[in-house]
């Protein structure tokens, strides 16, 4: 058990068992959520709870196994090593309200998207509620910069582990942990149906975005496999049920494949598909990974496609790429790390 994967009502529990006053349960939780990494930061505390605690549950921490920052716009990447020897990307965006960082959700993805670098090797495991507290909390501790809004757009498929990421954001919402507000948190699908129908009777007011990437099933099943087993129209039944449920406007990713899916007439199926949908689009100019045949669209093509969407009523943004420079697309750099551990060992 990871004291850092429960609520405070749990932890009062364990500390309870070890015969401690209920107010310690608070001390303790708020140091966890803090980053530390021994219990003798816990000043608070007397010194043979901490050596209880140390004992019978240490605390770990990732470790930095890449830091990069972009020189452009100050992005930094992370690839973090994980207890059992994983590795997972988490990168920090500086943006003017705030700053996000974008975690992961599991180790790899069974997904299998065709544009992706996270899905290559396919999944590995799913990440505890700990290890994504963790990927927040040394981040922020590592860079200094205090943390004010989470993206689930990493490495995995949220909605594929869903018990643990229902955790970690009421972990990370919680007023003595993090306390970051559900509002300034967007989760990302690639459309799993009925966990975005399990998502809605939550009610939370995170944004939920899903990434759609194409007009239609004839081009959506090309590229997207979950396509198959939950096609367009299903998924858009969806997203109005979620609109129903949250009021929450749904955002819309949408990568941008050269003749795949970027033409005025895609953006006009599209607006027509949505009808009554209140929705955003985030243009995101694909961004290429070598083992795929795909190639990003062009720049007047972006452009048009944008305006297209705008006229006819639906606001559409293109997203602007940060950490060009330094693979910030998530799986890139754990992929190339794990390519070069494996030829070391040749
Ligand atoms: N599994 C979730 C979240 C992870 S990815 C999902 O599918 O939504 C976050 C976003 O990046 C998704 O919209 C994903 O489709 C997109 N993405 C993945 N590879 C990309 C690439 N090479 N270029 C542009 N966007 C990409």
């Amino acid at each position: 058990m990871n004291l850092k994967s429960l609520t405070l009502p749990e932890l009062a529990e364990v500390l309870k068992e070890l015969n401690q006053p209920s107010f310690r349960a608070k001390q303790v939780y708020t140091w966890l959520h803090k980053g530390v990494r021994d219990y003798d930061e816990m000043t608070n505390l007397p010194k043979s709870l901490r050596d209880t605690l140390a004992e019978k549950y240490p605390i770990c921490a990732p470790k930095v196994v890449r830091r990069q920052q972009s020189a452009r716009d100050g992005t930094i990447k992370y690839l973090w090593e994980l207890s059992d020897g994983n590795c997972v990307e988490t990168v920090l965006m500086r943006y003017h309200y705030g700053n996000t960082v974008c975690i992961s959700t599991e180790v790899g993805c069974r997904m299998g998207c065709a544009f992706c670098a996270s899905t290559i090797g396919g999944l590995v495991r799913r990440l505890e509620p700990y290890e994504m507290l963790d990927e927040v909390l040394f981040t922020q501790v590592d860079s200094g910069l205090p943390v004010s809004h989470i993206v689930l757009m990493g490495i995995g498929e949220p909605l594929d582990n869903f018990d643990n990421v229902m955790r970690f954001l009421e972990l990370v919402n919680s007023p003595e942990g993090m306390n970051i507000s559900m509002r300034h948190i967007s989760l990302s699908t690639c459309g799993l149906v009925p966990k975005i129908d399990e998502l809605a009777k939550r009610r939370l007011q995170l944004t939920l975005s899903v990434s759609l990437h194409a007009p239609n099933d004839a081009v959506r099943d090309k590229i997207m496999p979950v396509n198959r087993a939950y096609p367009s129209e299903e998924l858009l039944d969806a997203c109005r049920r979620y609109y129903q449920a949250t009021s929450r406007r749904i955002s819309f990713e949408y990568a941008m494949i050269d003749g795949v899916n970027d033409r005025p007439e895609d953006a006009k199926e599209l607006l027509r598909r949505l009808k009554g949908l209140p929705a955003h689009f985030n243009l995101i100019p694909l961004n290429h990974v070598e083992e795929s045949p795909l190639k990003p669209s062009t720049k007047a093509a972006v452009a048009a496609f944008q305006k297209t969407l705008e006229d006819g009523g639906v606001t559409a943004t293109v997203r602007r790429t940060l950490g060009g420079d330094i693979d910030a697309s998530c799986g890139q750099l754990r992929r190339k790390y794990n390519q070069k551990k494996i030829e070391d060992t040749r």
